[in-house]
């Protein structure tokens, strides 16, 4: 590369690997769909992990920085599951970047299925009824699902539609699936979102405290593709906040993905 071109190329090349190789779905229930496009690996330079609350809410993002290596399913190479879930500001983390242990447990939170109720009796009101096709799922169902899949496609494929162990937000109890009762064709289905249903739900999910938790032209910040059917249970005003401002969670807490 010749050092008279642009500086930046290198970086922008490293940055454009990343996308391809960051999105992935977070959900680990929906057909695969191999992407051919794979740097085997990419780099980034990021905030150093923290462990505490405490450390991540007082340290300057940029205080920290050191390169992370990533592998082709945007993983972060050598990374090894935390004794402790990750809390920002309150609010349980799970990502690429903050895993959860393989003992934690929660079950599905009463709270987000009150709410999820609550949205769903609006839903009745327009003519849309809502199915919750999957929210908890433990640890040792991840491993299930995703050593299925790795056995039918490959490891490098199964990355790109399933969650490995420890890192789906569906162990929080807190991610919902959505879908419409009667178009179970369009569950974890990107079509969702172009339906009648998806479209109210999009557009009125915070008023009952769930975001959609991977929007489109966010994948670089989530680190996912898209995904019109998962809703994340953050509390109303959270989720006004982020709906408004057309955010996300990374974005609100300002982490990294
Ligand atoms: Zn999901």
């Amino acid at each position: 590369m010749s050092k008279n071109n642009h500086i930046e190329f290198p970086f922008k090349m490293m940055a454009s690997f990343a996308v391809f190789a960051l999105i992935m779905s977070g959900c680990g229930n929906k057909d695969a769909e191999n992407k051919d496009e794979q740097s085997s690996k990419t780099t980034e330079t990021f905030q150093e992990d923290v462990d505490s609350k405490e450390s991540l809410e007082t340290q300057n993002p940029k205080k920290n920085e050191q390169e992370v290596v990533r592998d082709a399913g945007g993983y972060i190479v050598g990374q090894e599951l935390p004794k402790e879930a990750t809390y920002i500001s309150d609010l349980l983390i799970a990502s690429k970047r903050y895993p959860l242990p393989a003992d934690f447990a929660p079950g599905e939170d009463p709270e987000a299925r009150a709410a999820f109720e609550e949205l769903n009796a609006a839903g009745i009101l327009e003519g849309y009824t809502f199915n919750a096709f999957s929210t908890y799922r433990s640890y040792d169902r991840q491993v299930e699902l995703y050593a299925n899949y790795v056995n039918r496609d490959g490891k490098e494929a199964a990355d790109t539609y399933s969650a490995r162990p420890g890192y789906s937000e569906h162990q929080t109890g807190l991610a919902f699936d959505i879908g419409e009762v009667g178009s179970e064709q369009f569950f974890a289905d990107e079509g969702f979102g172009k339906t009648e249903a998806g479209k109210w739900l999009a557009k009125n999910a915070h008023k009952y405290g769930f975001i959609m938790r991977y929007p489109k032209g966010k994948e670089n910040v989530t680190g996912y593709m898209h995904e019109s059917w998962h809703f994340r249970y953050v509390g109303k005003d959270i989720a006004k906040d982020i709906y408004n401002n057309k955010s996300t969670l990374e974005e609100y807490l300002e982490i990294e993905k």
